[in-house]
């Protein structure tokens, strides 16, 4: 017997709203107002950032990292410093936000997207390996919602074929891979600190600086602010190449001090509440909840789960209409669709008027090119997770999903 749906006239599951509170309160506003009482907004002259920094490196035993205005900074900013030019091929994810190509396509070099795994939405390393051309210069792995990409394997395809990896962390805080921290694993890691990420600064980014060599964390450095180099009490304005400049202000990194103390109890709830689902979620033959990489802990940033509609009496928006009926908030999919089915890719036109630098390489954008991938954004489900969200919020939800596919899963054999 299946219960009847809200959105036919059935008791809705979720009646209770959903746990709330305040990102930001009194330890915020006194890191502000020292940084405001500096008299400086400078980072490069102020304590905020540097000890922003400071912390942050600590959190993720590194020894070296750079302040950023934004996540699509910090990829931008790994690029730059790890030496991707014009026409370098980068391979990377078509399930992520614009914030990762962006940096590529600034650098004149071309986005190559590779396909994910069905089950952990995640780069799968052997198309990775099937893209490399003499071209390519680096990987920009995704770890997509909080979940680790399989590390060893990239890590295994660029050490064979003399590739930077970039580590695009802006949905993953302390995930691990194999007992280390992801961001700590390629030549460099990138976070995100933009207002809607597990902490905020508003906006903001950081880059971790994997390597041994203090002169990659200089070139880094660097990159971030105009190519000129202050470190130190030292400024050198000896422009040999072109950089932007994304510096992070003294207030975001007084913000981001006051974040990262909330960093561990955020990403732990989080840790739990995603487990919870992916238990709750057991048990029916057309809901798949997302694989966590083997070896990896995930920090959930949102929760997709994948339905088979071979095996439903409903399509995926059907499936998400009765499930917002319920009281669970939820969409289809992450982004619309695979991010070289955008326009910008299909027409090769990055900058207006010209197909460069596309022109330099013969990368295909072609409908068809990561068959996961497309699937995954069609058949999917997307729900978002809270730290404040209570035990009872999951339970609710849990209880929503399961009595929707009860009602829409096929009698088995049919
Ligand atoms: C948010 C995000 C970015 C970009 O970060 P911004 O701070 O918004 O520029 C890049 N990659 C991924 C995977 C993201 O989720």
């Amino acid at each position: 017997m299946t219960e009847k749906l809200a959105i036919h006239g059935g008791p809705k599951t979720k009646e209770t709203p959903f746990g709330t509170g305040k990102r930001f309160g009194e330890e915020e506003l006194q890191q502000l107002r020292e940084a405001l009482e500096q008299d400086t907004l400078f980072y490069h002259y102020g304590e905020k950032v540097k000890r922003f920094l400071k912390k942050f490196n600590g959190m993720y035993g590194v020894r070296h990292s750079v302040a950023v205005s934004s996540g699509t900074a910090a990829i931008h900013v790994a690029l730059g410093a790890a030496g991707i030019t014009a026409g370098d091929e980068v391979i990377t994810s078509p399930i992520t936000d614009q914030g990762t190509v962006i940096g590529i396509l600034y650098q004149n070099a071309i986005p190559v997207f590779a396909d994910v795994l069905p089950d952990t939405y995640n780069l799968d390393p052997v198309s990775v390996e099937a893209r490399i051309t003499k071209r390519t210069k680096a990987i920009v792995v995704v770890h997509l919602a909080g979940n680790p990409c399989d590390m060893d394997a990239i890590m295994g395809i660029a050490h064979k074929h003399s590739l930077k990896v970039i580590e695009d962390c802006a949905q993953s805080y302390l995930s691990e891979y194999k007992g280390k921290l992801v961001g700590t694993i390629g030549d460099y890691g990138c976070f995100s600190t933009n207002d809607f990420k597990h902490i905020s600064t508003g906006d903001g980014g950081m880059v971790t600086i994997n390597s041994a060599d203090e002169e990659d964390y200089v070139i880094a450095h660097a990159f971030a602010d105009k190519n000129y180099q202050r470190i130190g009490t030292k400024v050198a304005r000896d422009i040999h190449h072109l950089a932007p400049n994304y510096r992070m202000t003294e207030l975001q990194g007084a913000v981001g001090i006051a974040q990262l103390d909330k960093l561990a109890g955020i990403c732990n709830k989080r840790k739990e509440y995603g487990a919870m689902l992916t238990e709750g979620l057991a048990g029916f033959r057309c809901l798949f909840p997302p694989a966590v990489t083997e070896g990896a802990t995930s920090t959930y940033w949102f929760y997709l789960f994948r339905l088979n509609t071979h095996l439903l009496n409903a399509n995926v928006d059907e499936f998400v209409s009765a499930l917002n009926a319920e009281g669970i908030p939820c969409i289809r999919g992450y982004i619309p669709q695979p991010v070289y089915l955008q326009p910008m890719f299909q027409k090769k036109e990055a900058y207006p008027g010209t197909n460069y630098p596309f022109s330099l390489s013969d990368v295909s954008y072609e409908q068809g090119i990561c068959p996961n991938a497309e699937e995954i954004l069609q058949t999917s489900v997307r729900i978002g997770i809270s730290e404040f969200y209570t035990e009872g919020d999951i339970r609710d939800m849990i209880d929503a999903i399961r009595k929707v596919a009860a009602f829409y899963q096929k009698e088995e054999g049919n």
